[in-house]
């Protein structure tokens, strides 16, 4: 178990799982509960499980009923970790399971882990690590009794740093904050490789280092519920919502993707493959590249994932892919000269906070393996900013732009047989049922409408 505090002083669990709103949904166990977490579980309505949007719309779909059904939420304990050791607090992921005892052909994490399987079978094994990018914001909290009031949410939050931009002097704005962060997440298991403030005001990115897929995932979740916590216990509130404030910096949740073959990085840099990167490493950039638009849905998925992805937010809006290139979809890290070999990696920009994760690395990593099995061809890739290029530029380059809204991007998915292959239409058919909630519900108003809307969902 991560952290320190022996099985015997749990006094609760958090057992949690993300739902296809990509909001984390829990059930706490007491500690008489703990040993039959991980062979009963705990039920789970179809509507917590899979059917809610992120206004807690109640959505249907042919395979689910919202109301007759239930699920279990069985915890993972091999991934139990410490959430503050003096209250005997800690934190499971749950695998969703049907009552006949099967895990349910919705649930995400089982979906994962089986595109994970899959790739092994194909003798690729891959690592994933997270920048989880945040914003800070001066709470409506009592910071004595380390609780938030929501009838108090401000109209107009504001955030707990000035800037400048990736500047010490906003990071020490923050200090508290930052450094009780650091340290809880250690105690967590969750290891901060890197922290930063970013762009915009009350920004700070979180960068974790490289796992299997699964871990990399659930550590992602059990860190937002630490700085979650953290916040809340500074009088702060944290945003993981992609447009936290409209009009100012968004927060992306990019995905770094390391790959090997029999053990060899397949983004080595200067390996005998097109454009210096191995030839399985370029057909994995084709892969994801190809199935862009048919899978960015599942790379946010929130209205505001789509107003975040436009050219100038770094955010990869761009479908292209180029060497440390900030607008491109796909960012290639060639790794420090002479280290190529052990840290060349691919960093995957349109993913979000409004993502669910396991489905957006699943998705990932299944276009990845399916552009080695189709032997897809990279394009070339983009040494420019493509704002600069002209149209024609960009079209005869092979550079498209994703889907303009959520809409669009739902349409595609749910027309993809690709991610029905990879995740099946139970859960292809929820996943975009609640979305599109979200999409029918806010899709018209203007950004500042659904970010207040979002901000406090993630
Ligand atoms: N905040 C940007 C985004 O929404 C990313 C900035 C960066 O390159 O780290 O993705
Ligand atoms: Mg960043």
């Amino acid at each position: 178990m991560n952290g320190s505090v022996r099985f015997d002083d749990i006094r609760a669990l958090l057992v949690s799982h993300i739902d296809n709103a990509g909001i984390s949904r829990v059930k706490v166990l007491p500690h008489r509960r703990l040993l039959s977490a991980s062979t009963h579980g705990a039920t789970i309505s179809h509507s917590a499980g899979l059917l809610f949007s992120v206004d807690d719309h109640l959505n249907a779909t042919d395979a689910l009923d919202p109301v007759v059904g239930d699920l279990r939420g069985i915890a993972d304990l091999s991934a139990l970790a410490v959430l503050d050791a003096e209250a005997g607090l800690a934190w499971a992921p749950a695998d969703l399971y049907s009552l006949d005892g099967t895990a349910h052909p919705a649930c995400p994490r089982t979906a994962l882990r089986r595109v994970v399987d899959d790739a092994a079978d194909a003798r690729f094994e891959f690592r994933v690590g997270f920048e989880l990018e945040c914003t800070v914001f001066r709470g409506a909290t009592d910071a004595a009794a380390s609780v938030v009031d929501p009838r108090r949410t401000e109209a107009h939050p504001e955030p707990a740093t000035s800037g400048p931009g990736y500047s010490t002097r906003a990071v020490l704005e923050a200090e508290a904050f930052a450094f009780a962060a650091l340290a809880a997440l250690e105690v967590a298991g969750v290891p901060v490789d890197q922290m930063h403030p970013e762009f915009g005001p009350g920004q700070l990115e979180f960068a974790f280092a490289p796992r299997d897929p699964i871990t990399a995932v659930d550590q992602l979740a059990l860190a937002r519920i630490v700085l979650t916590r953290v916040a809340n216990a500074h009088g702060l509130r944290v945003s993981f919502a992609p447009v936290p404030i409209a009009g100012g910096a968004t927060n992306g949740c990019h995905v770094h993707l390391s790959a090997t073959r029999d053990g060899r990085n397949v983004f080595a840099p200067d390996a005998p493959g097109p454009h210096g990167v191995g030839a399985d490493g370029g057909r994995m950039i084709a892969g994801i590249l190809d199935r862009l638009d048919e899978t960015v849905a599942l790379l946010g998925g929130s209205v505001l994932s789509f107003t975040r992805l436009r050219p100038h937010t770094w955010a990869g809006a761009h479908v292209c892919w180029g060497p440390a290139n900030r607008e491109a979809a796909i960012r290639y890290l060639r790794g420090q000269a002479g280290h190529g070999a052990e840290q060349a990696n691919i960093e995957v920009k349109p993913t979000d906070g409004a993502a669910n994760p396991y489905l957006a690395v699943a998705a990932i990593l299944a276009a990845a393996v399916d552009g080695v099995v189709r032997d897809a061809a990279p394009p070339e890739p983009v040494t420019v900013d493509p704002s600069t290029l002209t149209v024609a530029e960009r079209r005869a380059a092979g550079i498209r732009s994703l889907p303009a809204d959520l809409g669009a991007a739902l349409q595609a998915l749910d027309a993809s047989a690709f991610s029905r292959g990879v995740l099946g239409d139970v859960l292809v058919d929820a996943y975009v049922a609640t979305r599109r909630h979200e999409w029918e519900a806010y899709g018209a108003l203007d950004a500042a409408a659904v970010a207040d809307v979002v901000r406090w969902r993630y």
